[in-house]
This record gives structure tokens, sequence and C-alpha cells, in this order.
């Protein structure tokens, strides 16, 4: 653990040095406030932090404000040395944001006790942290392949093509099915099938870019969004995703599957009407074509798909009130 020692006399800076070290600490300086504050805004900067209150530029409780202000994470805990003792200061120091204060001069004893105290809290901090990452990962990724899940991907579908229209750009969007994929399940059972999906699934991140997302549709389909991708382009990764599946057989337990997958696509720079519910369809329509034809192959919407999507949401506007 590296603690930031912020003192302008240098009598003190060795002082509280040599007790740091001897308690196993490591130790970074900084002469004045204007030092401290880049040393904390600095990237990984140091958890702990014993501020001297007064120091030329800013003092130890600007920088606690300006801190806080910053960033709540990650958290640096901050303990300020102070020479003031009186009531109203103290109420400052803390106000500003620090977690702790110590009158100068202090028992050393007290210093230590008091910095364990600031471990514990970060510790407990971190635990926290750690605990909100993995149900923040568990609520937008499908447990099975990792991939985004079904409610993350679609939301995601909604905010890129907004996002996309307005900057006046194209979303290539594609949904690939496994091919005959229950009869994997039926043939080699259900867990060789899940290995399937997951090998698949991490071909698939292996081959788009960065910015690009892969989320679990359903069963064994999968959404993809290509952000700036025109029709063209949208039809290349799909075919590279299709070929990425078929080049090599997957490696299961019950041995070495050869799969396929069916890609429907359409890139929204293409039909620049339509809703994120419309594009859907018409990747849908695409994928079903692309089965039609023989599976293994991939498909782009065109004027058919186009209408299919426009007469199946026509239809079901006209059927939903009966529905309720
Ligand atoms: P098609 O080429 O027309 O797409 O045929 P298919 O057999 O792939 O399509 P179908 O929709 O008939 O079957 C999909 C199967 O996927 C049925 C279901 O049991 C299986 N499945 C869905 N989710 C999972 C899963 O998480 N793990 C496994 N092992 N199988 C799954
Ligand atoms: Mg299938
Ligand atoms: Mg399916």
């Amino acid at each position: 653990m590296k603690i930031l020692i912020a003192d302008d006399e240098s009598v003190s800076r060795r002082m509280l040095q040599g007790l740091l070290l001897k308690w196993g600490y490591e130790v970074a300086f900084a002469e004045d406030g204007n030092a401290a504050w880049a040393a904390l805004k600095a990237p990984n900067p140091p958890r702990m932090a014993l501020l001297d209150w007064m120091m030329p530029g800013q003092n130890g409780v600007d920088v606690c404000r300006a801190l806080r202000k910053l960033r709540p994470e990650p958290y640096t805990y901050i303990l300020l040395l102070t020479a003031k003792d009186a009531k109203e200061s103290v109420v400052e120091g803390l106000e500003s944001g620090a977690d702790d204060y110590l009158t100068k001069p202090f028992n050393p004893q007290e210093l230590k006790a008091r910095i364990r105290v600031g471990l514990r809290l970060l510790d407990l901090e971190d635990s926290l942290v750690q605990a909100r990452e993995a149900m923040r990962f568990k609520a937008t990724h499908d447990i099975l392949t990792g991939a985004w899940n079904r409610g993350t991907i679609l939301e995601a579908l909604d905010r890129e093509i907004a996002r996309f229209r307005r900057e006046g750009h194209s979303l290539g969007v594609l949904i690939a099915d496994v091919d005959h994929f229950k009869s994997v399940n039926d043939t080699y059972g259900h867990l060789a099938g899940d290995a399937v999906l997951r090998d698949i699934t991490k071909r698939m991140q292996v081959e788009v870019r960065p910015y690009d997302a892969v989320g679990r549709y359903g069963g064994e389909e999968f959404l993809i969004l290509l952000p700036g991708c025109n029709g063209s382009d949208t039809q290349t990764k799909a075919e590279r995703l299709r070929e990425a599946i078929f080049r090599e057989p997957v490696t299961t337990s019950a041995g070495d599957l050869t799969v396929s997958m069916s890609v429907g696509g359409v890139a929204t720079g293409d039909w620049p009407e339509e809703t994120a519910n419309q594009i859907l369809q018409m990747a849908d329509s695409a994928l079903y074509r692309a089965k039609e034809e023989g599976r293994n192959r991939t498909a782009m919407a065109g004027a058919a798909e186009h209408e299919e999507a426009h007469h199946s949401s026509l239809e079901f506007s006209s059927q939903s009130p009966e529905k309720e």
C-alpha cells in the first residue's frame, strides 16, 4: 500500500517517511499542495494520503475538496495533519472531505492505529466495489456465454440506432442463428450444445472490433451490432463471422463438431426511417431467407424484407387491441 505524504516541511516529511517505512508501507512525497493535487489526480493514485493542512499553494483542505469533487473512485483515504485544533477547524477539515485528522505533534502509535482504521475502510470499499461490479456483470451478461444478454443488447440497439441516425451514419445489425442446433443437442447432448454456444460466442467476439457488440438474443441466436457499417460492410462482416464458425470444428467433451450458422443482416443507413423493431424484423426475415436458401450462408435484407417488416407491424398494431 502506497501512502502519499504531503508536507512542506522536510523535517516532517522525513519523520513520517521513517515511520511509514518502518511499518511496511510504500511512500510517495509532495512538497506542497499543488504537488499533492497532481499526485492524487494522476492515474493509479495512492489510496491513502497524509495531508498537512498548512502548505503553500493549495492547502490540505483545498486539495481534499478538489479531490472529492473530482471522483468518487478509486477512493483515497485522507488523513489531515494539522497544528490547528480549534473545534471549527476540525469541522472544516472533515467537511472538506477528509476522513480523519491528527493534531501535530502527534503520537506515532496513534498515527499507526489511525492508518489501520483507514486501511479497514479501504478494504471494505474494495469489497463493495467488487460485489457491485460482479452484480453489474451478472445483470448485463448472459451466464452461459458471457455475451451481452438480451435486455442489454436490445437497449444498445435502440441507443445506437438513435445515435447513428443523429450523426448521419449507419449501424450494421446482424442476427446469427446456429444451423440444426437441435440435432447437436439431440445427438451429442446438451453439454456439448452448451460448449458449442460458448465457443462460437468467443469466436465472434474475437472477430469483431472492440466497439462492436455481440449479444445472446435467444437460445442459439445472437444479435451483433456493428457501429459505422453500411450495407456492404455489414455483409462483409456477416460473411467473416459465418466463416469464423465454420472454419474449424468446435472441441467438446463429445468430440470435435463442425457447426455452421446462418446470418441475416441489415444496415440502418439503407433504411433511415425504420424503428428498432422493424430493423430487427428485417434482419430476422433475411435470416429466414438464408435458412431457406440452404443454411451456412448470409443474406442482407432487401425490399422484400422491408415490405414484410411493414406488413407485420401493421398486422401487429391492428391485432393488439383484440389481444388484450
Ligand atoms: P435451424 O437450422 O432451423 O435454426 O434449426 P435449429 O435446430 O437450430 O433450430 P431450433 O429452433 O429447432 O432449435 C434450437 C435449439 O436450441 C432447441 C433448444 O433446445 C436449443 N437451445 C436453446 N438454448 C440452449 C442452451 O442454452 N443450451 C443448449 N445446449 N441448447 C439450447
Ligand atoms: Mg438454429
Ligand atoms: Mg433459433
